[in-house]
């Protein structure tokens, strides 16, 4: 049944017209699908394992609707499909007239996203596990001759959840879905930063969008690893109210802060690339997630009120130093891309004091809105480690010195302006990162 929070937001969504999230709603699909998208040809597109938990009941389902059905592309189960382009190749050639219908999660629905994109077809989604926040969002992570990108492509028409095809997924799944929901934690927070500052005021609707059900949704970690249906409502619920979120607001700011930025470094260091299955975006998220939660702790264990902030912007580093400092800690193309990005939110003299100004003011009701959002790193860590997540840098194959390497590199990486960068301009970026690593971290 489509929940009220989720027909709020599909009133704000750019592309996606129907959610249907539920036990047992998988033959559902076919009427739900048909009434958006007519009665084909559809294309199935799955893997041996999601196939084997609901090929043949969705292929029956959209029978009965009335459609007329393509042979299915079943890629093989093992090793895990990989977000390469070639494969998207795959599946536009065997798309010929018909619109695909995506029977996976993560990887299989960004291919199957971006290939109907490229050839300008609606697509849907039944997805089989609550492993990220991308089912309903509109850009799909490829990678393209060694180099990861994000293409801007079309969410889906159609998404659907049923949650006993979901709870009966692979655990390491479900926890990604866990990690990448608890980044709405320290996400959130970044963007009550950025609205106190006047850089990204707050969309409030969409703030409740994607906020309204996180603690609840994050509530259950141990019933979620045991598989129990029941439990996976407000998680399955939540990862696609953060994509609709992203299509309401035209961009990730709503589901994604600091915390996404250790993870993509990570990604782009080809972190844990050669597992099988491969260390997931939420494993790594899961991680960035408990590194900004302690950083936020340590934020607020201050009083900025008593900052002096002429004496903080007299302090500040002229933009050639910044620049330096960058091309220190990156190579290459990645440098250059840190260096624009940074520069993007770089202030100096009148125009950060008038930025901080209205944070320093009015801290104590700041910090009174980041404790209501944030939880301290150890419960975090306490319930991620439930939830089978990684709980500390060791899970994904780091040490607390990388994780530490990493602060610096995640401000300069991306324009977004996050906890990270209040921190910076304020002068006191270090002395907190030293306090996460001196009894902080869980
Ligand atoms: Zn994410």
């Amino acid at each position: 049944m489509t929940g009220s929070p989720l027909t709020a937001a599909l009133r704000r969504a750019s592309d996606t017209r129907d959610v249907v999230v539920g036990r047992g709603v998988l033959p559902q699909a076919g009427p739900r699908i048909a009434a958006q998208l007519g009665t084909g040809p559809f294309l199935v597109v799955a893997d041996d394992n999601t196939w084997a938990g609901a090929g043949p009941r969705l292929v029956a389902s959209l029978e009965a609707a009335g459609c007329v059905m393509a042979e299915p592309l079943v890629f093989p189960g093992s090793p895990t499909l990989y977000a390469s382009y070639d494969n998207c190749e795959v599946i536009k050639a065997a798309m010929g007239e018909a619109t695909p219908v995506a029977l996976g999660a993560g990887t299989l629905n960004d291919l199957v996203k971006l290939a109907a994109f490229e050839l300008g077809r609606d697509y849907a989604v039944v997805g089989t596990a609550a492993s990220m926040d991308g089912y309903t969002g509109a850009g799909a992570p490829m990678s393209e001759n060694g180099v990861k990108t994000t293409r801007a492509c079309k969410a889906p028409v159609v998404v659907v959840m049923d949650l006993d095809v979901v709870a009966a997924a692979p655990g390491h799944l479900t926890a990604s879905g866990y990690g990448d929901l608890a980044a709405k934690i320290p996400g959130g927070a970044d963007w009550i930063l950025a609205d106190v500052t006047g850089i990204e005021p707050v969309d409030a609707d969409v703030w409740a969008m994607v906020q309204s059900g996180v603690s609840s949704a994050l509530s259950r970690p141990a019933a979620l690893a045991a598989g129990d249906p029941d439990a996976f409502d407000g998680l399955v619920e939540g990862l696609c109210l953060s994509g609709l979120a992203m299509q309401a607001y035209g961009g990730t700011r709503p589901a994604s802060g600091a915390e996404h930025y250790f993870s993509h470094l990570w990604e782009l260091a080809h972190l844990g690339e050669d597992h099988d299955p491969p260390l997931s975006h939420g494993a790594k998220v899961a991680v960035g997630s408990l590194a900004m939660c302690a950083f936020y702790e340590a934020l607020l264990g201050r009083d900025l009120s008593r900052t002096d902030l002429r004496a903080a912007v007299a302090r500040r580093q002229p933009w050639g130093e910044i620049e330096a400092d960058i091309r220190k800690l990156f190579v290459g193309a990645l440098a250059d891309h840190a260096v624009r990005e940074t520069r993007a939110k770089y202030a100096s003299g009148e125009e950060l004091y008038a930025r901080l100004a209205p944070l320093v003011a009015d801290w104590p009701a700041t910090a009174e809105r980041l404790r209501a959002q944030l939880v301290p790193a150890a419960d975090l860590a306490a319930r991620l480690r439930l939830a089978g997540a990684p709980s500390r840098p060791e899970d994904i194959g780091l040490t607390g010195d990388d994780v530490r390497a990493t602060f610096p590199r995640a401000m300069y990486y991306r324009s977004r302006y996050t906890a990270l960068d209040v921190a910076w301009e304020l002068g006191i970026f270090d002395d907190l990162v030293d306090e996460v690593f001196s009894g902080i971290w869980p």
